[in-house]
């Protein structure tokens, strides 16, 4: 392949953004990152011009079911398509809790056989079926509602083998540490994520071993395992993943601040610190209407039931909308939708412009209006 060069850029790099910048790229892989001044077109290089925009690493959305209404799972080639083109350059896959033992199979089986020819499609995320019933869109289809035994998880987790990146669980479901052993046994690089649950802060640090590393959408979907009485606050997972430092929270930033207020939104970004927050899009086939309040507005999605049950954002969107409620900048929406989510589910050669990670890139003006998608080294 061609030595490309951009150039005229603004590029923004996990410890700052180099202004007038320039980047090399070799067989799909940066080979050089720096100012322009510095870091001159090798020659014979196809050159890219920036045009003074932003440049950041591709998207990486860990949790996203659908695209376009297409499943990520199920029509995986047409929901990555429309992704790639809103600047997911890395998507996981991500199941549905109410879907049957053979429809969790059959999906871990379908990306299997995909994989090799989605370049975006990098693993499966698996929300659920070991979350508590009580929470979520569509929770009174759950077919999941007795203790998890064997019989029901080692299919699932057989077909999806090392492509599993992610299990969201509750910790208190009855049988779910036996569950936790299996599916570690099977992928020891599994990443846990608690979610969809009302967890006590000591019910999570009991898993030991099995304690969590990423919150399933914080502040969505979570109870409190103490509940309020006597005007103490009651607290839960939301809480146990604020103090614990090592806890990446998922974020889903809407333009209406629905899932998440924009107080709560800056609150999280406080406690957390821009280093571990996860943008994710969640999102979801589109099923019943919006309330009659919210009919204009496109990136919300509820279910059949009237609930809300994830969105049809695009990532560039979310970044918009939490650079919006939260005041952050370009740089740090970009850690947050690219950086932090490869960092959490150990895809380590994509979510940040260093030397010898993949050429996956998004070109944004200073509004995040995206202008153009780059996968390994090829412009889309
Ligand atoms: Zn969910």
């Amino acid at each position: 392949m061609r030595v490309k060069y951009i150039r005229n850029a603004q590029v923004v790099t996990e410890n700052g953004i180099i202004w007038d910048g320039a980047i090399t790229i070799e067989n799909g892989l940066i080979t050089a990152v720096g100012k322009e001044k510095d870091n001159p077109a090798p020659v014979g290089a196809e050159i890219i011009d920036a045009c003074g925009y932003y440049i950041g690493p591709g998207f990486v959305d860990i949790h996203c079911h659908a695209g376009n209404n297409f499943l990520t799972t199920e029509e995986a080639e047409k929901a990555c398509a429309f992704l790639l083109e809103h600047g997911e350059t890395s998507v996981l896959a991500t199941t549905d809790y109410v879907w049957s033992l053979e429809r969790h199979v059959n999906a871990a089986k379908t990306v299997r056989e995909v994989m090799s020819k989605i370049k975006n499609l990098k693993g499966i995320y698996f929300e659920g079926p070991g979350i508590n019933i009580k929470y979520g869109a569509n929770a009174r289809d759950n077919p999941w509602k007795n203790e998890i035994t064997e019989a029901e998880y080692t299919a699932m987790v057989d077909a999806a083998g090392d492509l599993a990146k992610v299990w969201t669980i509750a910790p208190e479901r009855p049988g779910i540490k036996n569950f936790m052993a299996y599916a570690r046994k099977v992928n020891p690089m599994v990443r846990i994520a608690v979610g969809h649950s009302e967890a006590t802060p000591k019910q999570i640090m009991d898993m030991g071993i099995y304690k969590p590393t990423i919150q399933t959408h914080s502040m969505n979907a979570t109870g409190r395992g103490v509940p309020d009485r006597g005007g103490v606050r009651g607290y839960g997972p939301d809480e146990y993943c604020f103090r614990d430092p090592d806890v990446y929270c998922e974020l889903i930033s809407d333009s209406q601040t629905i899932h998440v207020d924009a107080c709560l939104q800056q609150l999280l970004l406080h406690v957390k610190g821009v280093n571990r927050v996860i943008l994710i899009t969640d999102g979801t086939l589109s099923e019943g209407d919006n309330p009659e309040e919210l009919r204009h507005i496109t990136d919300l999605n509820f279910d059949q039931y009237g609930a809300l049950c994830g969105s049809k954002m695009t990532m560039e969107q979310a970044c918009k909308n939490v650079m919006s409620s939260t005041n952050c900048g370009i740089a740090q929406a970009f850690i947050m939708a690219s950086t932090n989510p490869a960092k959490a589910v150990g895809l380590d050669d994509v979510g940040s412009i260093e030397v010898g990670k993949k050429a996956d890139f998004v070109i944004v003006d200073d509004k995040f209006n995206l202008k153009k998608v780059i996968i390994q080294g090829e412009i889309l």
